[in-house]
């Protein structure tokens, strides 16, 4: 059977893990620093880790799991890897480069049931969670590709907008999350770690009341139910009023602020009267609620939706101002290498078949 990456134990696991087998609790954030400092990728590089303890890890763990199948450079700097799993699945991760950083999108699932109708994810049913280890280490593989190239560059932010519902892994992503923003390792700031749900109510609230503290944002989408179950299933089950009694759960229990992403669709949901009942939907939530508004990456797949014009984007964007909601308009990354989100994984698998 394959070892299990070691980036899937927290800190406090790990040195739970080591103190069950005799070891001391400084053990364990040696360890750590190495892998998420240093930056070793076997564990025979651990040079001044006892060898016993080394010996331990190696018996037990692997450290990187994920092999590269293909890389994409954009003209921007926007980097799309896509990875092969152990299984042989394969899955996304985006680096971007911003004015205040760069930052990295990760997959939390292979494929997604959620099943969007504009997503390229949700052409693929979801066939697997991905372990916790394997989110933590598309962030160190892009880590390591920055290491690599040797100009001192770190990741700096991250979103969980790849591949996946990351509130159907919940779990996983949590474990992610604690790797992730440890400050004995790479340390991202809670506040630039950004979860986005379609909105999985209960699971709002459970993040809500978790010791995370990182931020949330929702795929909204639509001004009203009726455009909100057409364009996503998931809206049936969950309709707005009960997503948003979850939002103001979340926005009551931790005062943060949170974005709510609308993809613009051409003639669906772009119109004046749309602008009008989202600024109303939002109402008094105005002062914690940032409005991110998305221009659709057309899927080939998806031929029923355009992109709205410019035009249409910047009127929508105007009267969501008129109406005092604080809003910005997505930047797009690497549009020139199959941008949209679960493109390039669905292009090489339709590829490869
Ligand atoms: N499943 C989660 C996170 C992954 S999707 C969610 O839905 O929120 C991340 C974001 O990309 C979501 O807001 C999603 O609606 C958006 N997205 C999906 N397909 C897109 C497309 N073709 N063009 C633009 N944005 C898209
Ligand atoms: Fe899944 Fe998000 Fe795509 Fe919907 S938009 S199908 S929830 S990945």
């Amino acid at each position: 059977m394959n070892k299990p990456s070691i980036y899937g134990l927290t800190l406090d696991q790990m040195t739970a893990w080591l103190g069950e087998r005799g070891h001391k609790k400084f053990r364990a954030t040696q360890v750590w620093e190495w892998l998420y400092r240093k930056r070793v990728t076997a564990f025979s590089d651990m040079t001044d880790v006892h060898p016993e303890c080394v010996e331990l890890l190696a018996d037990h763990y692997t450290i990187l799991t994920l092999e590269e199948h293909t890389k994409q450079e954009s003209l921007d700097g926007t980097v799309k890897f896509l990875f092969k799993l152990v299984d042989g699945n394969l899955i996304e991760t985006v680096l971007m480069r911003h004015k205040f950083g760069l930052s990295v999108c990760v997959t939390t699932q292979v494929g997604c049931n959620i099943g969007c109708s504009f997503c390229a994810s949700g052409l693929l049913k979801k066939s697997r969670d991905l372990s916790a280890a394997e989110i933590v280490e598309q962030v160190m593989q892009v880590q390591l590709h920055l290491d690599q190239r040797g100009k001192d560059e770190r990741v700096s932010h991250l979103v969980v907008m790849g591949i996946g519902e990351p509130f159907d892994n919940y779990e996983n992503m949590s474990d992610f999350i604690r790797v992730i923003k440890d400050h004995k390792g790479l340390a991202i700031g809670p506040r630039h770690i950004t979860v986005s749900t379609s909105g999985l109510a209960n699971k709002i609230v459970e993040f809500a009341d978790s010791d995370l503290g990182v931020n949330l944002a929702i795929s909204l989408h639509a001004p009203n139910d009726e455009i909100r179950t057409r364009i996503m299933k998931i809206n049936k089950a969950i309709p707005i009023q009960k997503l948003m009694a979850a939002i103001d759960y979340y926005l009551e229990k931790t005062n943060r602020r949170i974005t709510l992403e609308y993809i613009l669709l051409k003639d669906v949901n772009d119109q004046r009267e749309h602008a009008l009942e989202l600024a109303e939907l939002v109402g008094d939530r105005r002062n914690l609620a940032n409005v991110n508004l998305i221009p659709y990456n057309p899927v080939d797949e998806h031929s029923q939706y355009q992109r709205s014009s410019k035009e249409s984007i910047t009127a929508f964007y105007d009267t969501l101002k008129k109406q005092g909601i604080s809003c910005s308009v997505r930047l797009e990354h690497g549009t020139d290498i199959d941008a949209a989100c679960g493109q390039l994984r669905s292009k090489q698998i339709k590829k490869a078949q």
